[in-house]
């Protein structure tokens, strides 16, 4: 935070550069006592470095990563799928694709897809039931990192792409505003936030009949589910 003050507005709105990395992920879930983790692998990295056949495999050092462990909602909250569809649903087929607009900056990471598959240990593949796209409203959405393979659940009230934008304004300013945008921040030398993400919308609330007030609910309650499929991006400390 002190870094982000000390910047003058033209330096902060000034594009960093970026660089692709092929440093392997060592994800684990987070603890307040595995930090240790992280220091550990720091201490003991010239040992791996003092062996020319252990120095040509682990070239560069890893990237420490953390999963977010079980929270209480997680615990609270039955996770047993019902066969039923839930409220405001279609039985249809549906897909997420981009919305083809121009100027839209998010088509090229938005995948076109009927399906989603969790990157939880059962990796459980999920059907698509709505026809969405980068402007569509009352949506649940996965942003999974291309670099570590963790998800990021997120719901949106507003057209989908407003709430992108706001991501990626967080990151650009240094604002950690989430889970999301702390998991950019803090791997900001290896992570492109506009490059390193799939985007996939995976449920709508489109019922008509309702009332805002009842749809905001039922995509509160869907969040909460559709978030138990995913191995959760969580910050880096370390
Ligand atoms: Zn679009
Ligand atoms: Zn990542």
């Amino acid at each position: 935070m002190r870094k982000v003050l000390s910047l003058t507005q033209d330096e902060s709105l000034r594009a960093r550069e970026r660089h692709t990395t092929n440093r392997i992920p060592l994800v684990t879930t987070y603890n307040p006592r595995t930090s240790y983790i992280a220091e550990v692998a720091n201490r003991n990295w010239h040992f791996l470095q003092s062996k020319e056949r252990l120095a040509h495999i682990c070239r560069e050092r890893p990237i420490i990563a953390y999963r977010r462990s079980k929270s209480l909602r997680d615990i609270l909250v039955s996770t047993k799928l019902t066969g039923r569809t839930p409220e405001g649903h279609t039985t249809t087929m549906g897909s997420c694709g981009p919305c083809n607009k121009p100027k839209c900056s998010w088509c090229v990471l938005i995948n076109k897809t009927s399906t989603f598959t969790g990157t939880r240990r059962d990796g459980k593949v999920f059907d698509i039931f709505h026809i969405v796209n980068c402007q569509s409203t009352f949506v649940i959405y996965i942003i999974e990192c291309r670099i570590c393979r963790l998800q990021y659940v997120g719901k949106s009230e507003p057209a989908f792409n407003l709430r992108l934008n706001n991501h990626r304004n967080h990151i650009k300013r240094g604002v950690y505003f989430c889970e999301l945008s702390e998991h950019f921040l803090h791997n900001s030398t290896s992570h492109d936030f506009g490059k390193d993400v799939t985007i996939a919308i995976i449920e709508q609330i489109k019922q008509s009949n309702m009332t805002i007030e009842r749809k905001k609910e039922i995509l509160r309650a869907r969040e909460i589910f559709l978030a138990k499929s995913a191995e959760h991006i969580a910050t880096e400390r370390s």
